[in-house]
């Protein structure tokens, strides 16, 4: 662990951390909703006669809904989806998402934000979904938790994952922090994408389908199997960033 810290300070030419905050991911990291994101894609797929697989839309998690419209599009038909098509299918995926989606937790969530919190740290939620209800739903499921004021929404930036700008905007919103004095949790292969190059130092918890490697070649810094292994490496983690 003290390898992986020292490796990231010399990197970016730091002599230490100054923790003061985590940045959270949402789908995938707080809730188990990616399977249901997925399973909404492949069947808007189905519908509009597109081949797809399940397991791809993992790959595409963070990017904004009418770019994985047109990636798509671009590779079954050789062709750029027009705005009517990019509304269409985003509305259906929209409309499944939320008949499917049951707002379940990630296990070991609410535990790990619980014990980052207790440990005196400011916890602020970086996402790109942009659904209305979001802040409720936070509020509901980690009472307390997270400061809404920190929050970063698809409604706060101009670029989605995997550009810099929402961790960016994380640091700020979460009091003008410098990228020593947060650590970013992800999941997808474009949030991590996006917190490296924000110049966070990145835990990926690989709770989906695909391969580690696809989370250690977007430039994460420590993969965990689960929010359970990151729940239980915390100590270990966290003890060492104040030693350093
Ligand atoms: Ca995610």
């Amino acid at each position: 662990m003290i390898t992986i810290l020292k490796d990231y300070l010399n990197k970016h030419d730091l002599s230490h951390f100054d923790l003061k905050a985590v940045l959270f991911d949402m789908d995938g990291v707080l809730f188990d909703s990616m399977k249901w994101h997925a399973k909404s894609w492949k069947e808007t797929m189905d519908d509009f006669n597109l081949a797809s697989t399940t397991e791809e839309f993992y790959l595409y998690e963070g990017m904004v809904g009418r770019n994985t419209i047109n990636h798509i599009m671009k590779r079954e038909r050789g062709r750029d989806a027009t705005d009517e098509e990019k509304e269409q299918m985003y509305k259906r995926k929209t409309e499944l998402f939320v008949k499917y989606n049951d707002g379940s937790l990630i296990p070991y969530a609410y535990d790990f934000v619980k014990k980052v919190h207790n440990s005196g740290l400011k916890c602020v939620v970086v996402t790109g979904s942009g659904q209305p209800t979001l802040i409720n739903k936070i509020n509901d499921s980690f009472p307390e938790l997270f400061d809404p004021k920190c929050m970063v929404t698809a409604f706060d930036v101009k670029h989605g994952k995997p550009h810099p700008e929402p961790y960016l905007m994380g640091l700020e919103k979460s009091g003008n922090l410098k990228p020593n004095q947060a650590i970013v949790i992800e999941n997808a292969p474009r949030g991590v994408e996006s917190a490296v190059a924000a110049g966070v130092f990145t835990v990926a918890i690989n709770t989906g389908p695909i391969d580690d490697k696809v989370l250690w070649d977007a430039g994460a810094n420590i993969v965990l199997p689960s929010m359970e292994s990151l729940y239980n490496e915390w100590e270990n983690l966290y003890n060492n960033i104040i030693a350093l």
